[in-house]
């Protein structure tokens, strides 16, 4: 199914998304945490596609497969494209394609210093045109309710995102934020701007002090006084502060379904703890 057939049916969707497995962690590890989500009924989960390109292992098709053909899912996968020629593009593409997947978030990536892109793609939007042509595939893309780290400005910033929007994207996954507001503000930018395709919101729990930190230096999320105080008073207490950033994940969720947005994509860091206290908690709202 491709996946903004699942939006405007009266419900706020409610997606996950995962990563594959890090080089030290088991394979095993993921499979066993998606078996853990499967029972929380996301509307579909989305699996990251490694920086620099993971074409060549392709644990992205392998994970997206499983979720799709054994847990009965919606799976979405993402696919960057600075790292990466057309010719392995098109491996990517033709390999999740024989796995039966229909849905692709396409993206840019970062650029790593050390691994220099390979040119065929300089922006995400390159990428979604070339999907879009061959026909095959349900392509969202990514966008940022506080504008992208290395945008000059918030008009440029949606500028660019109604041009992946025209080049053939049909569904957006947010940003990281911890401000609704911001992500209010963002929709409204958005939609001035003639962008209406579904937008979710995404949504990080706090999972512990050192990852939430190097999230937000990476993306430049802005941190309300309420997160921080939760920072400050909790950040030697790894229990209490998990607790505390799952209520401020389920506050921000509620307050956004409350506003009639599209949808929720949850990064669950393949933390299924978090995702079933997070859903248990949510699940009425949506
Ligand atoms: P783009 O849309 O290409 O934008 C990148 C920058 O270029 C922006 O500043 C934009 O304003 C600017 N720009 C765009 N077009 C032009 C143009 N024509 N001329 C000049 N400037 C332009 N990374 C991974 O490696 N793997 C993942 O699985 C992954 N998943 C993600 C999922 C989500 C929901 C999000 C929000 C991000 C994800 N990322 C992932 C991170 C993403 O790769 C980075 O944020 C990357 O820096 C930008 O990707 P993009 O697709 O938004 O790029």
């Amino acid at each position: 199914m491709r996946i903004s057939q699942l939006f405007g049916k009266g419900k706020t969707v409610f997606s996950f998304e995962v990563f594959p497995p890090k080089k030290n962690m088991s394979a095993e590890t993921v499979y066993s945490t998606l078996d853990s989500l499967k029972a929380l009924e996301p509307s579909f989960i989305s699996v990251t596609y490694g920086a620099g390109g993971s074409g060549a292992d392709n644990q992205t098709c392998r994970i997206a497969s499983h979720i799709k053909n054994e847990l009965g899912i919606e799976a979405v996968a993402h696919l960057t494209c600075v790292g990466n020629t057309r010719e392995e593009t098109d491996e990517v593409l033709d390999g999740l394609k024989s796995c039966g997947i229909e849905n692709v978030l396409a993206l840019r990536g970062d650029i790593n210093p050390d691994r220099p892109p390979k040119n065929d793609f300089h922006y995400a939007c390159e990428l979604i045109e070339y999907i879009a042509a061959r026909g095959d595939f349900h392509i969202s893309a990514a966008c940022y309710p506080e504008g992208h780290i290395e945008a000059p400005d918030l008009v440029s910033d949606i500028r660019r995102l109604r041009e992946k929007v025209d080049r053939g994207a049909e569904h957006l996954m947010s940003q990281l934020f911890f401000d609704n507001d911001c992500f209010y503000r963002f929709l409204e930018r958005a939609r001035i701007a003639g962008i209406e395709v579904p937008i979710e919101a995404g949504i990080m729990p706090v999972v512990n002090k050192r990852q939430i930190e190097r999230m937000v230096t990476m993306c430049g999320a802005s941190l309300p006084p309420k997160f921080t105080r939760i920072m400050a008073r909790y950040e030697n207490n790894p229990e209490a502060l998990r607790d505390a950033g799952i209520a401020y994940a389920v506050d921000q969720i509620v307050d956004l379904a409350a506003s009639g947005v599209d949808g929720i994509h949850l990064y669950t860091m393949n933390n299924p703890y978090v995702a079933e206290k997070i859903s248990a908690a949510v699940k009425g709202v949506l």
